[in-house]
């Protein structure tokens, strides 16, 4: 695992420098694409259309018996693990210094790639498809041709693995110390009981690889999602079919909004999976590492100011406020627009902020009355030096360390 650290140092090597943000589409997927047609290591096919009619492409790579499927963007606006899967097409393609690792996966595995599973969502960078159904809930009854096609391929290739690649809320944290979830990793339950049978148990000893080589780069900022069985999920489905199934959940980062620096260490975790599912390395993973990866919690918010000090019929009290960001989707869905919004009032201090304040010794000025569920209008100051100003919702300036 030792030259995937190098390989990490060297990424820009492999970097997809024609995805900048989150909001790339379809076409620009293609244009990607299209570089892999002159390489003979990748077979491309279309694999079908969306709701729209835009195609979903299967890209096959390797000639190894050990059969593996990456899916990902089944949800339109989780666009980390596509940015992610572009980097690898890369450095599949041109492994430069680090053939070695390229040679193991070609020799022992085949991957099968279907990038941008929602192409219409990635479009309007929504959650849902065209029909406005969630395909992630629709693996029994099978409405959206998405669905369908992805369901169809788990069949056809009959993975021992499945990579099931999404993002999450930014709010997530890894336990309960303040970091947050940068990544979440699961191996999701085939029945309600939560049981776990060997492909269950394989998927958990991949995860236990995964984890150890990103918190190398991220250390304690690695969650385990939720483990609640959805009997309409392709994952939990997927495990019960036999494939290895492994989700991972892009969260958040410091400074990190269009998830430039989280594409990489998802793609770190991706290729340390893969290693270990090539050199076999997973086998000797031992369970119990998997359970000890803490358990996502809500305990975070965008901002978090402290201690702020109001009065109310005369009455002085303190309180904290804890902010998010909601996201709006610009027009040409190629950008956001943030509004901070109150979502949470009182004694917040076992809570934690990407950016905090503690405003014990400033003043707080109310432009417009805190309400929860409301966007935040308020002006952090000292008297004479502002610290933080959001005007119905928009930051305009911050300065703090
Ligand atoms: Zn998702």
């Amino acid at each position: 695992m030792d030259s995937l650290n190098i390989l990490m140092e060297n990424y820009q090597a492999f970097e997809e420098t024609q995805i900048k943000d989150r909001f790339f589409k379809h076409a620009d997927l293609l244009k990607i694409l299209d570089k892999l047609k002159a390489n003979s290591a990748f077979n491309l096919r279309e694999a079908g259309r969306s709701t729209n009619g835009l195609s979903i492409n299967l890209i096959t790579w390797g000639k190894g018996p050990k059969r593996v499927f990456l899916w990902s963007q089944m949800h339109g606006d989780e666009a980390t693990a596509t940015m992610s899967i572009a980097d690898l097409l890369n450095f599949l393609s041109e492994p430069g210094q680090f053939q070695q690792i390229h040679d193991l996966l070609i020799e022992k595995c085949t991957f099968y790639i279907l990038p941008m599973v929602n192409p219409d969502g990635a479009e309007v960078f929504n959650r849902r498809n065209a029909m406005d159904i969630d395909i992630n809930r629709d693996f029994h009854r099978q409405q959206s041709p998405e669905g369908r096609i992805l369901s169809h391929l788990r069949d056809e290739i009959k993975p021992h693995f499945g990579f099931n690649l999404h993002d999450q809320s930014t709010l997530w944290s890894a336990g309960n110390i303040g970091n947050p979830a940068t990544i979440s990793l699961l191996a999701p339950a085939y029945d309600e009981e939560l049981s776990i049978n060997s492909t269950r148990e394989q998927a958990m000893r991949v995860i236990v690889i995964m984890n150890s080589a990103i918190q190398k780069t991220i250390p304690g900022k690695v969650g385990r999602f939720d483990d609640e069985y959805e009997p309409r999920a392709f994952g939990d489905n997927f495990q019960a079919a036999g494939t290895s199934t492994i989700l991972i959940e892009a969260g958040g980062f410091y400074n990190d909004p269009e998830k430039q620096y989280i594409r990489r260490i998802y793609f770190k975790a991706i290729l340390s999976g893969l290693i270990s599912i090539a050199d076999e390395s997973y086998l000797k993973a031992i369970t119990k590492d998997y359970f000890s990866i803490p358990e996502n919690k809500k305990l975070h918010f965008h901002l978090l100011l402290r201690n702020c000090k109001l009065e109310r019929n005369g009455i002085p009290y303190k309180l904290d406020i804890g902010l998010c960001k909601e996201e709006n989707v610009t027009k040409d869905a190629r950008s956001i627009k943030y509004t901070y919004m109150v979502t949470e009032l009182g004694d917040l201090s076992a809570y934690f902020g990407y950016e905090e304040i503690n405003c014990e010794f400033f003043n707080l000025t109310q432009t417009k009355k805190i309400k929860i569920d409301e966007p935040a209008d308020l002006i952090v100051h000292d008297g004479t030096n502002i610290l933080l100003t959001i005007e119905n919702g928009v930051l305009t300036s911050i300065n703090i360390e």
